[in-house]
């Protein structure tokens, strides 16, 4: 971190702010120059607010150099995360695609979807069995029968599953019966809930806010991790621009952004980043192209029919036909894309 002074700052003027950072166990480097006048710190500067700087009268500018990730940051852990979930790799060479409904409706309908997604190479089951929903009198997912039925499908699929947990009271049931825990992006800075879930030291996929910075995003993994989970899987799902052609606007330089950033898997939400199911298939192969290590995709065996997104939901034959596309860019993309 570096701190730039006023013009006329005096030696005895910066006095209580030399105590205040050395009182830190940071050590300080200070260069009085002709027209500037600035502090140097080295030292972990990852728990020091800009503003606990900003607030002497005579500090003009804070630069940042650090960042405040340790966790999450590739700084302190140079090499890919590669996590084993469940007999599933996600992460490093190993590609992952979660796909299913956007919410659980019946036994039959996620039974059905779980067979085809598995026939077609999926390695995880989604499904929402509580759902974020914009309106409160839309339909809000079964809530515990959904996850009984998740379960269900599980045990005739094999696959595991990926739901999205949005309320602390479900902490226990999640850790007990979900492989992976999804945080979506209305929660994404819903710090408390990140905290409480890191601490089930279980697999979590964060969805990056609405409207976050990929800075934000992994400050939100590094609550996680602080929490005490070490498996955090990030998702760019799409942000809101001014664009109003597709739902949300597909951020995939964040892809290449994240992974030089971070050492965690990186996957897309394609389904939730374009809003329209024709734009799934394209979208998904530019992720694969662009070094994601996943996609989570919404299939759904009656898109019309569907209680949730049903617009934006591609069928199990549109599933299986961009399986097969998929597959052959990565085998193309993976061994260049290395950090
Ligand atoms: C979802 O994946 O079901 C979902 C609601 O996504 P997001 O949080 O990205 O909107
Ligand atoms: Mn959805």
């Amino acid at each position: 971190m570096i701190i730039i002074l006023k013009q006329g700052t005096t030696k005895a003027e910066v006095e209580p702010l030399r105590r205040m950072l050395t009182e830190r166990g940071l050590i300080l480097q200070e260069i009085i120059g002709e027209t500037t006048n600035m502090i140097g710190l080295a030292g972990d500067t990852s728990g020091l607010m800009e503003d606990s700087i900003l607030i002497y009268p005579y500090v003009e500018r804070v630069m940042r150099v650090q960042e405040s990730y340790k966790l999450a940051g590739r700084k302190f852990h140079p090499t890919d995360s590669i996590f084993e979930i469940a007999g599933r790799r996600i992460g490093g060479d190993a590609f992952c695609v979660i796909a299913g409904p956007c919410s659980v409706e019946s036994e039959e309908q996620i039974l059905t979807i779980a067979r085809n997604v598995k026939s077609s190479g999926a390695d995880f089951l989604r499904g929402g069995a509580f759902k974020p929903r914009t309106s409160p009198y839309a339909f809000k997912g079964l809530g515990v029968d959904g996850l009984e039925l998740l379960k269900i499908a599980r045990q005739k699929t094999g696959l595991p599953i990926v739901t999205e947990l949005m309320s602390a009271e479900h902490l226990d049931t999640f850790a007990e019966n979900v492989d992976v825990i999804q945080i979506g992006a209305r929660n994404m800075q819903n710090f408390t809930l990140l905290r409480e879930v890191g601490e089930l030291k279980k697999p979590v996929l964060l969805k990056r806010g609405l409207s976050s910075t990929i800075d934000e995003l992994l400050m939100s993994a590094e609550y996680v991790m602080a929490g005490g989970s070490d498996q955090v899987i990030l998702c760019e799902r799409g942000i809101r621009t001014f664009e109003t052609a597709t739902r949300n606007t597909l951020d995939l330089s964040a892809v290449p952004v994240l992974k030089a950033k971070s050492h965690l898997p990186v996957i897309v939400d394609p389904s939730h980043a374009t809003g329209y199911w024709h734009l799934v298939e394209p979208m998904s192969l530019a992720a694969v192209a662009a070094g994601a290590d996943g996609l989570i995709i919404e299939v759904h065996n009656n898109p019309e029919a569907a209680l949730c997104d049903g617009a934006q939901s591609i069928t199990p034959q549109v599933f299986h036909r961009l399986m097969g596309k998929a597959r052959k860019i990565r085998e193309v993309v993976a061994p260049t894309i290395q950090l």
